[in-house]
This record gives structure tokens, C-alpha cells and sequence, in this order.
């Protein structure tokens, strides 16, 4: 990331900013765009379902937009097997390289009926905003939206360009990205990309802050299709070979295999930085793991210790669906499972392959990959990253540490790391991590919270176009 401005200028200008608007800090003025936004956003039901919804819901973003005073010809609406995506840039000196800011505007589905409010109709409720999409990921559309709107309001000129892109196929397909990436590079090349669908604040159990993380990887998502085939016949005269038995050995064998355990220079920094505040056993084996050279038998323990480390540590797999058997009174002609795998960077689907095929050791049962991965190479964790995201954490949650972390699951700035351009995933916002509603029922967002993400990322595009 090639920096404008040092982080203590950094400093000065947020301070500037915070106190010129006559007493009132600019931090909380656009609240009522910011709500705005969320509420309009959460009403679409923009799911992979109803492409049309999707669509409508970038039409009325390209209109706040060009209301806002962005040219039409910046913002472009780029349909992609009938999805649509929204690119828009905010053109400024080009002193440098175009940043690129990333949110997507699809959702899981939800059944109205399964919610004690509405999916799809905004609450406000007890300090949070419901509904689905409010932390994956509408929050961080109309974070971005919000602050090209009010940088725009502002008269502010970027030193660079900031590029916006809204995808519309995240949950489902991804290809909305995955055609960007491939014939749109025009639209949104860039130094370096900002991710609103990753990384986040975590409350301790008090409901302080306790870490700020900035997502740097993502482990690669790969699925096989283990089957286990057989001559089938009467159950009534069963043999030795069975379908089922052969797979649930498979399974078995899978089951006691782990990956081998290592670190990268991102989850080092993750376990270094997630010590200062682990508490125990745990905190004490976090920082012994990060220290140098690797000692196989502490990251041991820590697998050992807490899954979430266990996942950090070490590419996984396991078995997440089974269907077997045709008839009751009838032996199983087939049997199958699905084994999905979480690969870390720099490991291949071919060589997890090998692995399982090895562990499984039965040539009977056939494997098939469901949908290929795209490896991505973790994102450069430097001084000068890690600086500029301490100068601005520290303004708002002072004493929380920023801890660049690998996700274990996939979002689009995979693709976007595949084209060669660091991706930081930082949504900004706070969650206690027994609360995480993503995908589930009556998702919400704090609204303190999001109005704080969204101040960040006005901190954060002012500091990085400055
Ligand atoms: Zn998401």
C-alpha cells in the first residue's frame, strides 16, 4: 500500500476534521443517510432468487449516486449471467494508484415465517437494526455508498481514485466478481483493495472491544464428492462388500487424518497480536506458536486447545452431507458424502486430493471435486499496512489491537487477490462472538456499531486518498 501521507499526518487530518464542524462531530452528522441507506438496502430481497431485486437495488444506488453529483459515466451497472454488478469510481488527481472498495449486495435467502421480525422490512429494536443482510453484507454497501455521498458533499478531492464495486452473486455464484476480475480489469484495476466483508471488531465477554481483525487471507474452499458404488441385491442375503460400509470406512479414515500444522506470516502476526488479550493457556501457547522457529509441538497444543485455532493452524476436511441406499429391503448400489475442505494458502486442491485419496485407501470409492477453487495468496502484512490501520483504530477504539487474520471461509476478494491486487477485508464492525447471525435467523446489527464502521471507513478512504 503506497502511502500518501505518514500516519501521524494521518493523525492531524482526522482531528482537523473531527472538530470543524461546529461542535457537532462529524463522526455521528450523516447518521440519518447512513440508517437511511441500511433501511433502503435491507428492503430489497436481493437474493439469488429474485435477480430483479438485485438489479432495482443498484438502480436506486446509481440514482442516490448521480444525485450525489457523480457523473453517469462513472458509475456503471455490468450484467453478468443476468445478475447485475455496480462499479462506480470517485475520480480524483491520480497521484496514485485507484484503491478498490469491495461489498456485495446479494443475501442468503430467508423465510419470513422462521424471523421474529420481518427479513425483509428494517427494525430498529433494543440498540440494533434487524434483518437480512445487516452484517452480510448491506452494512458494508451503505458504508461505501455513505461516504462517496458525503466525501462528495464534503467537495473532497482523493489524490487517487476510489473505486466502488457492488457485486450481486457473492452468496451464490461469485462470478460477478470472477467476470470483473477477467474482462472488466478496466473498471476496477487498482494498487489495493478494501473488503467490507471480512475482518471485524470483536467484543470480550464484557462486551469491550477486544480485537480489531483485518482480513490479510482466506482459506480455499474445496469440496469433494466421495462415492462408493456396489452390484447392489436382496438385503435379505447381504455380503461381505456393502456401499454404505465402505464409505463410512472412508469417511473414518478421513476423520482421523489432520492436515499438517504451520504458520504463515499472516497467521503469525494473528496469533502474535491475539495474545495480548487470550487469556490463559491459551494466550500463553498463541504467543510461544508465534515465535521463531516453529515449534510443531506448541501449535499441537493450541490445535488442541480451541477449534478455531485447530482451523488456523491446519488445512481441513470434513464430511458435511451423506445420501446412500435406493430401498429398504434392497442392498445399496451407491453411497455418497460430501468432504469439504478448508486449504490453507499456498496449498493446492490437487495436493489435498492426493492426501484424502492416500487416507482413504480404497480405490472403489471415486472422488469429485464440486466446483474448482481458485487459490489466492495472502495479502502483505508490513509496517506500513499494519501502521495506517493502527493510527485509525486506535483514534476510535484506543488500546484494541488490529490483528490481521485468515478467514476460513471465501468471500470475493479471492478473486480480486487472484488478479494480483492485496485485498484487507475490514468491515469495521463490532460483534460479540457468541452473536455472529450471518446466514442464520434474525440477523441484526448494532447500531452504534454500524455507525461507527461506517465513521471508520470515512477515516480510512480520507487516509488512504489523501
Ligand atoms: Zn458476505
Amino acid at each position: 500500500m503506497n502511502l500518501l501521507r505518514s500516519p501521524s499526518a494521518m493523525l492531524a487530518i482526522s482531528l482537523a476534521t473531527f472538530s470543524a464542524s461546529a461542535g457537532v462531530p462529524a463522526a455521528y452528522a450523516d447518521r440519518q443517510l447512513n440508517e437511511e441507506l441500511l433501511r433502503e438496502m435491507i428492503e430489497f430481497r436481493s437474493s439469488a432468487a429474485f435477480p430483479e431485486a438485485i438489479r432495482a437495488l443498484l438502480d436506486r444506488v446509481a440514482e442516490r449516486l448521480v444525485t450525489a453529483g457523480f457523473p453517469t459515466a462513472d458509475i456503471e451497472i455490468v450484467t453478468n449471467d443476468g445478475i447485475a454488478n455496480l462499479v462506480a469510481r470517485y475520480r480524483g488527481t491520480g497521484d496514485a494508484e485507484p484503491v478498490l472498495t469491495m461489498a456485495h449486495v446479494d443475501v442468503v435467502d430467508a423465510e419470513p415465517d422462521a424471523w421474529q421480525e420481518h427479513p425483509f422490512r428494517f427494525a430498529e429494536i433494543d440498540g440494533y437494526y434487524y434483518g437480512r443482510g445487516t452484517t452480510d453484507n448491506k452494512a458494508g454497501a451503505a458504508t461505501l455508498v455513505a461516504n462517496f455521498i458525503r466525501l462528495k458533499r464534503e467537495g473532497f478531492t482523493p489524490a487517487r481514485d476510489i473505486i466502488m464495486v457492488l457485486t450481486g452473486d457473492e452468496e451464490s455464484t461469485g462470478n460477478g466478481i470472477g467476470h470483473l476480475t477477467s474482462e472488466r480489469m478496466d473498471l476496477i484495476g487498482a494498487e489495493f483493495a478494501l473488503n467490507t466483508d471480512a475482518g471485524g471488531g470483536v467484543y470480550d465477554d464484557n462486551g469491550e472491544p477486544q480485537a480489531f481483525n483485518v482480513q490479510t487471507s482466506e482459506k480455499l474452499y474445496q469440496s469433494f464428492e466421495l462415492e462408493a458404488t456396489n452390484p447392489g441385491g436382496h438385503s435379505s442375503v447381504p455380503r461381505q462388500d456393502n456401499a454404505i460400509y465402505a464409505l463410512v470406512r472412508a469417511l473414518g479414515r478421513i476423520e482421523g487424518h489432520d492436515f499438517p500444522l504451520e504458520l504463515n506470516d499472516g497467521t503469525r502476526a494473528f496469533f502474535e497480536r491475539s495474545a495480548q488479550f487470550a487469556h490463559g493457556e491459551t494466550g500463553e501457547l498463541m504467543r510461544e506458536v508465534a515465535r521463531e522457529p516453529f515449534d510443531v509441538g506448541v501449535a499441537e497444543r493450541l490445535a488442541d486447545d480451541n477449534a478455531f485455532s485447530n482451523a488456523t493452524l491446519r488445512t481441513t476436511c470434513v464430511a458435511t452431507q451423506l445420501a446412500g441406499g435406493h430401498a429398504e429391503n434392497a442392498l445399496p448400489r451407491s453411497a455418497r458424502a460430501t468432504v469439504n475442505c478448508r486449504i490453507l494458502p499456498g496449498h493446492s486442491p490437487d495436493e489435498v486430493e492426493g492426501v484424502l485419496r492416500a487416507v482413504v485407501d480404497d480405490e472403489s470409492i471415486s472422488f469429485r471435486r464440486l466446483a474448482d477453487a481458485f487459490p489466492s495468496s495472502p495479502s502483505p502484512w508490513n509496517g506500513d499496512v499494519a501502521g495506517r490501520f493502527d493510527v485509525l483504530v486506535s483514534e476510535m477504539w484506543a488500546g484494541t489491537p488490529v490483528v490481521p487474520s485468515m478467514s476460513t471461509g471465501a468471500t470475493d476478494g479471492l478473486w480480486v487477490r487472484n488478479v494480483g491486487i492485496p485485498v484487507y477485508g475490514v468491515s469495521a464492525i463490532f460483534e460479540s462472538p457468541g452473536d455472529v447471525r450471518a446466514h442464520g435467523l434474525d440477523e441484526r446489527i448494532g447500531v452504534e456499531e454500524f455507525h461507527e464502521a461506517v465513521e471508520f471507513w470515512y477515516r480510512l478512504l480520507r487516509s488512504v486518498a489523501s
